[in-house]
């Protein structure tokens, strides 16, 4: 028999796999993979001189979590700036933005994270006059919290040369006010990126966020090592939240060559995917570049293989792709970022390639327009195994709900994105969304119904990407009344959309998402027995102990 090197015991295994469910209380790894499934009886028979041994205590032991939608560099970085996410008035922003300020006497502009729409006050419009009160003398500029807005003072508009406007890429805007400069309010990346270049790491936030392009001039050896220190507090970042696999949503070679090296080194603690991301503007040529990366990795800890796009923006700007105007906004229906014919052409191109596509897709409009993008891709190239999947559908078409079975899409949803959520307010009557959509706004459980792939993810940063919180809030959302329905999950579905469906996701069923003799030693030990804990208190769980491939990555001692 095969000595183990781990066994973990006491524990209350949770196995998604049918042939041990039930008995399932320790568990022996060696090599990288699990070897045996047991009772504590059959696994300590094991048991060599130089096991280790892990008391579970009773608590629910899991498969690593797959983490499906993260952005890892940008993450990382906001790891070490001021967030502004818990501030909803101009008092209280005014004195941390403050306090900051007295802080940081050197850096060129003050950069802030996190901010919610009501940042300075209910109803209160944040623009560069409101936060010239903020602080009047010196650069200031704040990101939403879903990044697709950032707003910044006169002071931060002058220093970036954007105060009278300036060029921006197609589906980005330099908001302009009645006075002809601009309001502060910079919609899109195309727009913010010229506030962002000024901020003490010079823009490097957006890393692979933009375009698939890598920096452009190259990084210097001092920028490489810097930019991988934050890939590196994000990778342990990710451990401590019993992250084995992320998959990015943003990338580009530069990005990969980094993770690459930080494997080399012995300290790549979590596997991870890099898609390559091309923009409405980009020639589909470029798709040849997300071919070379898929064929320069591929390896069990870093891969890449998938094609990212976006198709709109987000409802709260109004840039968010509607099949009818906003409620509040009667003339606008935002816009879809890429032409029908040419979204369509990129996915017929892409699924022929064998890649695996990922869109963000917010409005019912451009849900829909990602559907008939693959449902092109079947006419043209016949039905193949393709999981193509959409990121986010926050506002979905009745119409549209049987679609995502009929291609055989993969939804990829965000619980703490959703207003049942308890952390973004729900918008007021009459505001972003109409009434007869709320139904199938955010519609985890609905979708889930009809058969659909779920998976869950945080969008990290855009909210924390610890899992706890998350499961938490999709097995016991916030009632909302109204209009809105019901999304809650059960525990067993929730934890499959970040284990065996998030595995199922990325082709991996087969060697991760369940704790099975052959798979992946990649798995967690939580603080507490989840599958007795009442609903409303799981979001208040953590992460004892993180393995990933066999190697302890998180230990809270
Ligand atoms: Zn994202």
């Amino acid at each position: 028999m095969t000595v183990a090197e781990i066994i973990i015991e006491n524990g209350r295994l949770v196995t998604f796999d049918d042939s041990n469910n039930g008995c399932a209380e320790a568990i022996a790894l060696a090599g990288g993979r699990i070897l045996a499934v047991g009772s504590n009886a059959e696994i300590g028979a094991m048991r060599g001189p130089d096991t280790r041994t892990i008391d579970a205590a009773k608590c629910t032991v899991l498969p690593g979590f797959i983490e499906s939608h993260i952005h890892l560099f940008s993450g990382g970085l906001e790891l070490g700036l001021l967030d502004l996410s818990s501030s909803h008035d101009i008092e209280t922003v005014t004195a941390r933005v403050r306090a900051y300020s007295a802080e940081q006497p050197d850096v060129p502009l003050l950069y802030a994270i996190g901010a919610h729409y009501d940042l300075l006050g209910p109803g209160r419009m944040i623009d560069r006059h409101g936060l010239d009160r903020v602080i009047p003398d010196r650069p200031f500029a704040v990101m939403a919290a879903d990044h697709h807005t950032l707003w910044a003072n006169t002071r931060a508009l002058e220093l970036a040369g954007i105060l009278r406007g300036g060029p921006v890429s197609e589906g980005s805007e330099i908001v302009m006010g009645a006075d002809g400069l601009a309001t502060g309010e910079l919609l899109e990346s195309g727009a913010y990126e010229h506030v962002l270049a000024k901020t003490a790491s010079g823009g490097r936030d957006l890393l692979g966020m933009t375009t698939g392009n890598d920096p452009s001039p190259p990084a210097t050896p001092q920028q490489r090592a810097a930019d991988k220190a934050v890939l590196r507090d994000a990778l342990r970042h990710l451990a401590k939240t019993g992250v084995t696999t992320f998959h990015n949503m943003d990338g580009n070679l530069y990005q990969l060559e980094l993770l690459s090296e930080i494997e080399a080194e012995g300290d790549l603690i979590c596997r991870g995917q890099i898609p390559f991301h091309l923009k409405n503007f980009d020639p589909v040529d470029r798709l040849a570049e997300a071919d070379e990366m898929r064929r320069r990795f591929d390896s069990d800890w870093l891969w890449s293989g998938r094609l990212k796009l976006f198709h709109d923006g987000v409802v709260e700007s109004g840039t968010a792709a509607m099949l009818r105007p906003y409620p509040n906004w009667p003339d606008s229906t935002g816009a879809p970022l890429f032409a029908p014919e040419q979204f369509n052409e990129i996915c017929v191109r892409a699924d022929a390639m064998g890649l695996q596509i990922s869109v963000h897709a917010i409005g019912d409009a451009a849900v829909r327009g990602t559907l008939d993008g693959y449902a092109a891709a079947r006419a043209a190239n016949g039905v193949r195994d393709s999981r193509h999947r959409i990121e986010h559908i926050e506002v979905l078409h009745p119409g549209d709900l049987p679609r995502l079975r009929a291609l055989d899409v993969v939804a990829s949803m965000q619980p703490l994105h959703a207003p049942w959520g308890g952390l973004f307010a729900p918008p007021e009557e009459g505001q972003v969304l109409h009434e007869d959509q709320k139904p199938l706004a955010y519609a985890c459980q609905t979708i889930r119904e009809t058969g659909v792939p779920l998976i869950f993810s945080s969008d990290w940063p855009v909210v924390p990407v610890e899992v706890l919180p998350s499961l938490g809030a999709a097995v016991a959302p916030k009632v909302l009344g109204g209009n809105w329905t019901d999304q809650r999950q059960n525990l067993h579905d929730a934890l499959a959309s970040y284990t065996s469906t998030a595995a199922y996701a990325e082709f991996s069923e087969g060697r991760k998402g369940r704790l099975a003799p052959g798979m992946f030693a990649d798995l967690v030990i939580l603080s507490d027995d989840i599958e007795n804990t009442a609903p409303q208190e799981v979001g208040a769980l953590s992460v004892r102990l993180t393995i990933c491939g066999g190697r302890v990555t998180y230990d809270v001692g």
